[in-house]
């Protein structure tokens, strides 16, 4: 019995937990960090933007005295409050000329200490305190102001990082959001993944663990049209080959049994019968000729069950030759002739052309014809006609042997092939057969990858046709 201790089952959960944790970690890292990124140097372009209208309007109209301070600082004021940003003008000094949320002192202007605008490191914007004078951090963004080419003082715009950060957030939050319905998602295939192949394997596991131990039919209820229900399919029909195929061995056993019991019985009975007198010595012959004869079957059912077992063993080797099957026909029918003039039986021989050449095993297609001629006398009445011809017909060489005797019932006809089956109709008749020639004929012609049919009626006859290879000698 195989046991399951492992099943794949937690690997594919854990599996998916690792995958929602990579998810989490990847946008609570990566995506946000990438995000903000996104989100301020969005921002700072927007506010570069608005600071280089103001530095070329507003500023150059302020500078060149076509709007008054006040104006100026509304206009700002009003910017301001749109832009959610402090904007400043700084000179080039670092004197806050305007800022947008103090009344203007041009008397005593606020000095950023250490101001250079090369700080921005040949970028527009930078993020932080900018020089210690925001108690939390901004985005700086900046404009020179230029007018006759030359740089006058800059527009600075701040803007609270954490304004970007709470709409950083947001966006977060909705990534989070598509994060959870993914792994929601991702369950859902698992579950499909689980009821649809999972589950069956476990089922089919279970079922051909069940036929390792012999048991086979434990069925597998899975009937699906996919590869899985292909697979329990296929198991079944294994099982039920192999839970035939032990029927079969079972069967055969019995079937020796009771085909080598029944003489060596009658052996025993007449020897015993003749050893303590019970048969006199005169009447002895006519026992040791029964004796005699039970012996033969024996031998008879012992070298066809040899011989069938060789056909069994896979790959059965054979002898192939080119031959001239009528030759072979004539030469087999000529061994009968002794039996054939006591029952008065003639035969006709209908064969295409002078000779007939086929690819095939000699030896065992002498057998078969021989164990069907034998058949056909054993089963013909006195006085009739076995007729065997031979046809060709597509490349192939039909023979067949054909007789005028008992015929075998339509419910044998399937059964005539097994081992040791004989009809009811032919135990009377013959009593030395062993029911293992026809097994033998299939073994042989199936070796050869050929075909062989019966058609036969009930008391009127019965017609073997087999198929050879027909051998066409090249024409060059
Ligand atoms: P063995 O061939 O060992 O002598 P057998 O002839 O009885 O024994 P098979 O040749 O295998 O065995 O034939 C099986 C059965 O098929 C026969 O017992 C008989 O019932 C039936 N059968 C075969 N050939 C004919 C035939 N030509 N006419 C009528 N019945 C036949
Ligand atoms: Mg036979």
């Amino acid at each position: 019995m195989i046991c399951m201790k492992k099943t794949i089952y937690p690997k594919l959960f854990l599996g998916y937990l690792l995958f929602g944790i990579l998810g989490f970690v990847v946008v609570s890292t990566i995506t946000s960090h990438l995000m903000l990124d996104y989100v301020k140097s969005k921002e700072a372009s927007n506010l570069y933007k608005e600071a280089n209208l103001i530095a070329s309007d507003y500023a150059v109209s302020y500078y060149s005295n076509n709007i008054t301070l006040t104006d100026f600082e509304d206009r700002l004021k009003a910017l301001d409050v749109y832009l959610a940003s402090q904007i400043w003008v700084v000179d080039t000094g670092g004197d806050i000329l305007v800022n947008s949320r103090k009344k203007t002192d041009l008397f005593n202007l606020e000095n950023i200490s250490d101001f250079n605008i090369g700080d921005f490191q040949h970028k527009y914007y930078q993020t932080g305190y900018f020089y210690k004078y925001f108690e939390d951090e901004q985005l700086s963004v900046y404009a020179p102001i230029s007018i006759n080419y030359k740089v006058k003082g800059y527009i600075i715009i701040h803007k609270p990082l954490h304004m970007l950060l709470s709409y950083n957030n947001g966006i977060i939050k909705i990534a989070y959001l598509t994060l959870l319905i993914l792994f929601l998602c991702a369950f859902v295939l698992l579950a499909i993944f689980t009821y649809t192949i999972i589950l069956p394997v476990k089922k089919i596991a279970k079922a051909a663990s069940e036929y390792a131990s012999g048991k086979f039919d434990h069925p597998v209820d899975i009937h699906t049209n996919d590869e899985i229900g292909y697979l329990a399919a296929s198991l079944t029909y294994m099982a039920n080959e192999l839970n035939t195929l032990e029927e079969d061995q079972r069967k055969f056993v019995s079937n020796v049994s009771h085909d080598f019991r029944s003489p060596l019985t009658s052996v025993k009975g007449y020897v015993e019968a003749m050893l303590d007198g019970t048969i006199p010595v005169e009447n002895q012959e006519k026992y040791l000729k029964i004796i005699l004869f039970e012996t033969e079957r024996l031998n008879k059912l012992t070298a066809g069950l040899l011989e069938l077992n060789q056909y069994n063993l896979r790959g059965t080797l054979l002898d192939i030759s080119t031959f001239d099957i009528n030759n072979t026909i004539k030469l087999t029918v000529q061994t009968f002739e002794g039996i054939c003039k006591n029952k008065r039986i003639t035969f006709e021989l209908i064969l295409t052309g002078q000779t007939l050449f086929t690819c095939a095993d000699m030896g065992k297609i002498q057998r078969v014809i021989y164990n069907l001629i034998d058949n056909a006398i054993k089963f013909s009445h006195s006085d009739s006609v076995i007729t065997i011809e031979t046809t060709v017909k597509n490349e192939k060489i039909f023979v067949a042997v054909k007789d005028k005797g008992i015929g075998i019932p339509k419910e044998s006809l399937g059964k005539i092939w097994e081992r040791f089956y004989k009809t009811d109709l032919s135990r009377g008749k013959d009593k030395k057969g062993t029911g293992l020639g026809l097994a033998i004929v299939k073994e042989i012609i199936q070796s050869h990858k050929e075909n062989i049919n019966v058609i036969s009626t009930e008391g009127v006859g019965t017609e073997f046709i087999f198929s050879l290879p027909l051998y066409q000698p090249e024409d060059d």
